[in-house]
Parts: structure tokens; sequence; C-alpha cells
């Protein structure tokens, strides 16, 4: 048997095979389409009778091959990018998901995920109930509906930093038989494999630490494999009964562990597009060679920072889910032993206003719309990321008004308590 690699082998060595002769980076297949000898071949690909490639928005050999590192990374079946995290959770959900469907999120999700579930999702005709995800089991219990075909979370919330109970989660989607989707972000697989706790479908923007250089804005979904679509056959039509798109394939008979996968790529990005440059997934590919390396040194830096703001009187409270004594520190231990991420969260003494003199002093660390970068960054989400929502459900959403978002980056960490001290100061 073929051993099984570790993480940091498969962010150097996984995804790209060069076979004798071939390049040894990953090629840029800057093309939109293949050429074929014959007609028969062409029409045998369309068919989705052979493996292969014909036009970009459905397949890309450079694509696929970032999608089978992460694909491993994660320790799933297959996997596919996307042209943004937000494409990511959209098809997700989309692929199980059609009019008159339900589905029970976690409230404390990133705003962008928010606004895709309760406002377009809504026009769609997909519901989406938000719950609080430090609920117990009874309470969480009431959310669901006969038409519920997913639940959803995130590892480490954007940018509340509430872990979420990824086990708890996944008892509840298991006994009601839709699966767990998990966007893992934040804590990447190199501190959780979200499969390994139960969870059925990851998903990732992976403009955020996978990328890490603030480059490239692109996604990824990949499947366990192990969600067994056909155990509720009524619940899930699109996998389970003939596609009259594709001359009546059924993807579970046809492609098996595959099933979900082939299917947002055969009929989602097909129809609506959205597919990742390959371009961005060369970018992509360079990032993840290093994100076994810069993760843990976020987690680091972010942990010698959290204890600083938290030692200092002006600042009136810290999260961060890796810092003793935090609200989500014992769960941390639990799903990420290694570390959490390098994102923390904190409100001055001072609040609202108070926030927006404090960034306008920071010289290291700028204010961009982005975490998870190499570089240390600062954000006010109450008013950037999520001006859209109401105080009331920032609250929600487990976001104070006075929330700063500082996404420690790679520096020497010095000099990064040294920009917030004369910040501060
Ligand atoms: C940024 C982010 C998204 C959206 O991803 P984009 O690549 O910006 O579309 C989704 N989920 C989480 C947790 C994020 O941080």
């Amino acid at each position: 048997m073929e051993r099984k690699q570790s993480p940091e082998t498969i962010c150097i060595q996984g995804g790209w095979q060069p076979k004798n002769g071939e390049p040894r980076i990953l090629p840029i297949y800057q093309s939109t389409t293949f050429k074929y000898e014959t007609s028969e071949q062409m029409g045998r690909l369309f068919d989705l009778e052979e493996n292969g490639y014909f036009y970009t928005r459905l397949a890309n050999p450079t694509n696929d091959a970032v999608a089978d590192k992460i694909c491993k990374l994660e320790g799933g079946v297959a996997a596919m990018l996307t042209s943004s995290g937000q494409a990511a959770n959209m098809y997700a959900i989309l692929n199980i998901c059609s009019a008159g469907d339900h589905v029970v999120s976690a409230a404390t999700i990133y705003g962008g995920t928010s606004n895709l579930f309760t406002v377009t999702l809504k026009r769609f005709g997909i519901q989406c109930t938000l719950v609080d995800p430090d609920a117990p089991e009874e309470e969480l219990e009431k959310a669901f509906k006969p038409n519920t075909k997913a639940v959803f979370g995130e590892t480490i919330a954007n940018p509340a930093l509430v872990v979420l109970d990824i086990e708890k989660f996944a008892r509840l989607a298991h006994s009601h038989q839709v699966p767990l989707i998990i966007d893992n972000t934040f804590a990447t697989p190199i501190n959780c494999r979200p499969f390994a706790w139960g969870a059925d479908i990851v998903t990732h923007s992976t403009t955020k630490y996978m990328d890490g250089h603030a480059m490239t804005v692109g996604g990824c979904i990949v499947d366990s494999g192990s969600f067994d679509w056909e155990s509720c056959p009524d619940k899930f039509p699109g996998l389970t009964t003939p596609d009259d798109s594709y001359h009546g394939i059924t993807y579970t008979k046809k492609f098996g562990k595959a099933a979900y996968i082939t299917k947002a790529t055969a009929q989602l990005m097909r129809d609506m597009g959205s597919i990742q440059a390959p371009q961005n997934a060369f970018l992509l590919n360079i990032g993840l060679e290093t994100l076994h390396l810069r993760v843990p040194r976020h987690c680091e830096n972010a942990l010698a920072v959290a204890r600083y703001l938290k030692s200092r009187d002006d600042v009136a409270w810290v999260n961060y889910p890796g810092l003793e004594g935090d609200k989500y520190y014992e769960l941390a231990q639990k799903y990420m032993p290694k570390g959490t991420c390098g994102v923390i969260s904190f409100g001055l003494k001072g609040g609202r206003a108070a926030a927006a003199v404090f960034m306008d002093k920071l010289k290291l660390a700028a204010i961009v719309t982005h975490v998870a970068d190499a570089r240390t960054c600062v954000l006010h989400p109450a008013s950037h990321t999520h001006r859209q929502l109401s105080d009331e459900q920032l609250v929600e959403a487990g976001v104070d008004p006075s929330l700063i978002r500082l996404s420690v980056g790679i520096e020497n960490v010095d000099d990064i308590i040294a920009d917030l001290d004369q910040a501060l100061a």
C-alpha cells in the first residue's frame, strides 16, 4: 500500500505529477479549449463517457492539479476550484438545494455568506434558518424542517472567531439525514481537517491563507465522499435521479463517491460559470506550497499579539480562540490543538470612535478589506465588510460594533507589537 503523505509534503508535492519529459512545474494551461482527432472522441467527452478536457469553463488541467492538492490536504475524494469563496459556498448549497428547500446555518458566519444565504438564496426560493452555534442540541433540533437539505458552519467564524463544535453539528445533520458543510477557510487543513470530525463537504475561500499573499480571489469545494446520498433518495433527487440535461445520467449511479463534485462541475459550472482562471490557480498553487510554514507562524505571532492586547488597560476585550481563558479555548484545543488562525478581534474601551482613531495611527498594519495575508492588516467590520447588517444583525453574527479585526501577519512579532503600541499610545 502507498504510504500516506504528511500535509507538509502534500503542500509541496501534491497535485501536479509530471510524466516523463513533462514540465517539473505545474504549467498554466492558458487555453479555453482542447483539440481532438475525431468528432466521436469529442462527443464522448460531452456525454461524460470519457474523462478529458474540452472547455475550460468545465475543467482545466491547471485547475484540476490545484484542486487535487487541496483535496489531498483535506483528505477528500474529489474537489473543484471556483472563482471565489462566495461561488464555492453558493455551489455547495445549490448542488443539493432548489426552490422549496431549507438550510440550517450557524448565525456566526462570514457576512458575505450570511447575505448569500438570507437574501440572495431566499430569492431563489431557498430558506435559511440561522442558529446560535453554542446552543444545546435540543435547541438546535428545533431549526430542522422536513425540507432541510444541509447544515452549514465555519470551523472558525470570520470575524466572530467562534469555534464550531463540528461533532455536535455533524450529529445533528446526520440524525436528519443531511450533510454537514464546513467552511474551513480560517483554520485551513493545516490546523483542522473537518472530515475527521464528521463533516461531509468542505469549502474554502482560497483568497485567504491558501493564497496567503493577497494575490488572487478564489474558492474550492471538497467532498469527503462519505455522505450516502442514496440512503434518502427523495431528499437529493438532483444526485439520485436521471439528469435530463446529461442524457439521463444518474450521478450517484455513474460516479459513486465523486457524484457530488461531478454534478457541481458538469451541471452548475456548465450553466453558471465562475471557474477560477488557470493563471490564478497557478498563483494559488505557489501559495499552497508554503501553507504549512506560514500557518504556524501566523498562529504563533497572533498568540503573542493577543497576550499583549489582553495586558493593556485601554483594551476592553480580546477574542482569540488560541488564548488561554478565551470562550472557545477548549473547543479550539480539541479541534485545532496545533493552532487556530492569525486573526484576532478586540475592542477598545473608547468603543467605535476610538477604533477609527487607533486604526488611522497604525503604520505597519494596513487598513484593507482582507484577512489572512502574510502582511498584518486591520479592519473595522461594522463600518466595512458588515455595513449592510443592522446593529441587531451584527450582534447576532457575533460582531460587536466596536470590534476591530486584526489579521496578524508573518512579520517579526516585535515589530507588529511596536506598531500597535505606538498607535494605542
Ligand atoms: C472571505 C471569506 C469568504 C468569501 O470568500 P471570497 O473569496 O472573498 O469570495 C467565505 N467564507 C469565509 C470564512 C471567508 O473568510
